[in-house]
Order: structure tokens, then C-alpha cells, then sequence
């Protein structure tokens, strides 16, 4: 039965997901597969005519890029090597938000690939989303990468996932008829089963390992906070029956800690991953585990100090060209013993604005605290960062709160961001909301 499911998955559902798309997933994963032992000198010389393609692209048919490759008095014929690129402005997320979209869209790319274009999102702590557009060989390939990635854990097309995430890896959570019955579909559609980590009290998580052990997933895929806190609790609870063949993590920097709790408890290993909103690049551990290997296929990444910068090779309906991503890692610079030239980086550090800064610039994500207000039970709440020793936490109390809450969430802080901060707590009847709706998590001021 399993078998036919999953034939029936590569046979029907999958073409007919890449119908709607407009690119065959399958005949991109396909390539990937081939293209990952590409020695490094082939694999530059792709890189290169798609870059020569794009800028050339974004020249003649993005304003905002015409404009600035004039200031800097660069055309596309002076990209003649891999290292020209330089020659080429760096692009912030700031010019994509302020250009989007009449000036950094390629308007006559949209009118006639209309079929298959997904308007973009990407969160970030300043509550105003990036829109931007992408294509339908972006998309396939992004996702084809996400399989190659999830293969060097034992993945195979049409294996199930379990997905345990916020809003950017589980989509649709909403409580309507139809959001619901949206995910489903999708659930379906992608084999998977999504379990929000938003909030994971024991209750819920009770629910999310019964769900799991008659889901049986073959793969977990999820945040580490996360994941750390599901599998301590799989821990306490004494069960063992839960057994993927690989758990992935991705959107946050992983410990040394949550890989060995996840490890020890889902009995398996840990992979690495980490991709952006914005479908430039992503890059997986490898079975090896000696840093992750960047999809060199899809975009160029350079790293200056220790900013990543990435551009696109594929995305023509919004070219992201030297973009500025906001994240920071450094190149491994040595053979990885698995026998793939993709290019190795270190795993990622965390997204600035995302973090509260503790003691001696200790970083805490948002995500993690997520999590531990989530179990606190608070009905809403804000961080504010009013210097590097004091914060300032915002609470709308619910109807059960008590003084253990404030307790537990001063200890939590204090815990994480280390002694000799001050953490104010105050207590509102609301929070705003900004202009577009959204409510900010954090607000820093340093
Ligand atoms: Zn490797």
C-alpha cells in the first residue's frame, strides 16, 4: 500500500504539480542530482552565462538596475569572469522595498510569463513584509534543491514529512473553513504534516507526538528551538517509537545542545539547512557533516567580512542581484569528503533584528522566545530593547495569569540573555498594531 502511495505520488500529483507551475520539479530535481558532481571549474562556467544572462536582463528591462549600473558606469559586457560581479552595486533589502514594484520588477518579463508567477513574502522583525515576484524555474528548482538537500538525509520523492514551524515553513495557519481546508490540500498535495510550534505547552505537544507516531514521517523538518523542546518532552515521556530517517532543521542558527537532544531522541540524525524567503540560495549539510553545501546551481554567493551576498541566476521577474540578505556566515574552504564541488560555507548566524542581545552580545531568537511565552500562556506580548542592559516586556494578561507567569518568564530572560540585565515587565491592556496591521514582536533600539 505504502509502495503504490507513493507511486501514485510521482506518477500523478507531482507532474501535475509541476503542470500548474509551468517547470517540471522532477526533471529539475533530476538535474540536480547530476549537476552536484559537476567538477568546480564546470559548474563556474554555468554560473557565469546565467549571470551574463541575467544582468544583461535586468539592464534592458529593470529600471532601478539601469539606472544604477549607469551610475557605476558598468554595462553587461564588462562581466566577462565569475569575479566582474564586483563591479556591480550591492542591492539592500531597503532599495527592494522602496522599488517594488514598478522600478524593480522586469515589467515586460511579468506580461508574458504571467503563468506560474508567485508574488513573494518575507517576514523580518520591522513589520513591513518584502513583496517581490518569482518564477516558476525558481520555484521548481528551490524546491527540487530542497529534496537534493533532504536526500542527503535519506529522502526520497514522495516520502512523508512532519513539519513542526511558524508561519514561513507551515503555511495557511489560520483558523477559518477555508485556510483550513486550504492546508489540507496542501498537506496532501505535499505529503506532509504540518504542526505549528507557535505554541508548544504539554497539552499541545501530547497531541503533536500521538499525530506523529501514526503519521509515521519518514523525514521531520523544523526549527531546533523547537524541535529541542519536542524531543526533551518525547524524553520525559519515555517514547521511543517515533523514527524518522533524518531530522532537518532550517530559519535558525542550531546548537550544539538541540542537535544532541533531537539526535538522542528522534534516533537519528540532525541536518542542517538554511534557505531564504527571497529564493536565491540555500544551502544543506551534507551526510558528512562538514558544513553546509550552497546550491551553486541556482544563485552566486559572496561573503564580504561576513555578509552574505547572494544573487540570483534564475529569477528574472524580480532580479535580486548582489542583495545584501542579512545574514552572515563565512566560506569552509577545503574538499568535503562526500565528493560534491558545491561550494561549503559555516553554519549560519542569525538574522539581524531577529534577536534580542543578551550578555557579551548573546544572541536569543525571537523564535525561541515565541515558545516560551507560547507556554506561559500570555495573550499577547512585545520586547523592547531599550539598551544592551535593559528590555522592556509588554504583556496583555489572560484571564489565568498569575504571579508563577511572571516569575517563569523573568527567569526564562534572565536565563538566556544572562545576569545583570534589567527586564522591566509592564502590564497593557493592548498592543498596537502598525499601520499595515502587523504586530512587532520586537522593537530594538540599539
Ligand atoms: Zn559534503
Amino acid at each position: 500500500m505504502k509502495n503504490i502511495t507513493k507511486q501514485v505520488y510521482k506518477g500523478l500529483i507531482l507532474p501535475f504539480r509541476g503542470i500548474l507551475s509551468g517547470y517540471s520539479i522532477l526533471e529539475a530535481y533530476k538535474l540536480l542530482r547530476k549537476t552536484q558532481y559537476l567538477p568546480k571549474k564546470e559548474l563556474e562556467k554555468l554560473q557565469l552565462i546565467k549571470l551574463k544572462e541575467i544582468v544583461k536582463h535586468a539592464y534592458e528591462t529593470v529600471p532601478y538596475y539601469n539606472k544604477k549600473f549607469k551610475e557605476y558606469k558598468v554595462k553587461p559586457d564588462d562581466i566577462k569572469t565569475l569575479k566582474d560581479i564586483k563591479k556591480l552595486p550591492i542591492l539592500t533589502r531597503e532599495d527592494v522595498f522602496n522599488n517594488f514594484p514598478n522600478n524593480i520588477v522586469s515589467n515586460s518579463y511579468i506580461k508574458t510569463h504571467q503563468k506560474g508567477l508567485t508574488l513573494g513574502y518575507t517576514g523580518g522583525s520591522s513589520g513591513n513584509p518584502l513583496k517581490f515576484y518569482k518564477d516558476s524555474l525558481t520555484m521548481s528548482m528551490l524546491l527540487a534543491c530542497q529534496w537534493r538537500g533532504w536526500s542527503y538525509g535519506g529522502y526520497k520523492i514522495g516520502d512523508k514529512i512532519a513539519l513542526l514551524g511558524g508561519s514561513s515553513l507551515v503555511p495557511f495557519l489560520g483558523s477559518s473553513l477555508k485556510s483550513k481546508f486550504k492546508l489540507k490540500f496542501s498537506s496532501f498535495i505535499k505529503r506532509m504534516l504540518p504542526l505549528s510550534a507557535y505554541t508548544l505547552d504539554e497539552e499541545t505537544m501530547n497531541v503533536y507526538i500521538k499525530k506523529l507516531i501514526k503519521y509515521k514521517p519518514d523525514i521531520i523538518i523544523g526549527y531546533p528551538s523547537a524541535l529541542k523542546v519536542l524531543a526533551e518532552h518525547i524524553e520525559s515521556k519515555n517514547i521511543m517509537t517515533i523514527n524518522p530517517k533524518s531530522v532537518h532543521v532550517t530559519s535558525e542558527m542550531l546548537f550544539q545542545d538541540q542537535r544532541k537532544a533531537i539526535e538522542k531522541n528522534f534516533n537519528c540524525k540532525v541536518f542542517d539547512g538554511y534557505g531564504s524567503g527571497e529564493a536565491i540560495v540555500s544551502a544543506f549539510e551534507c551526510e558528512q557533516h562538514n558544513g553546509l553545501h550552497l546550491t551553486a546551481e541556482t544563485g552566486i554567493t559572496e561573503i564580504i567580512g561576513n555578509e552574505m551576498i547572494v544573487t540570483s541566476i534564475l529569477n528574472k521577474a524580480t532580479p535580486f542581484i548582489r542583495y545584501k540578505i542579512g545574514d552572515k556566515s563565512k566560506f569552509i574552504n577545503r574538499e568535503c569528503s562526500c565528493g560534491r564541488p558545491l561550494p561549503l560555507i559555516d553554519h549560519i548566524q542569525g538574522r539581524e533584528g531577529d534577536f534580542l542581545i543578551g550578555k557579551n552580545n548573546r544572541k536569543v531568537s525571537t523564535v525561541g522566545l515565541t515558545l516560551m511565552f507560547g507556554q506561559a500562556k500570555v495573550k499577547e506580548y512585545q520586547l523592547i530593547q531599550e539598551s544592551k542592559n535593559k528590555i522592556i516586556v509588554r504583556i496583555v494578561k489572560d484571564k489565568d495569569y498569575s504571579n508563577k507567569k511572571t516569575e517563569y518568564i523573568t527567569n526564562s530572560l534572565e536565563r538566556w540573555l544572562g545576569n545583570g540585565i534589567d527586564i522591566d515587565i509592564q502590564f497593557v491592556d493592548k498592543i498596537p498594531l502598525t499601520k499595515a496591521g502587523k504586530r512587532i514582536v520586537l522593537i530594538k533600539k540599539i
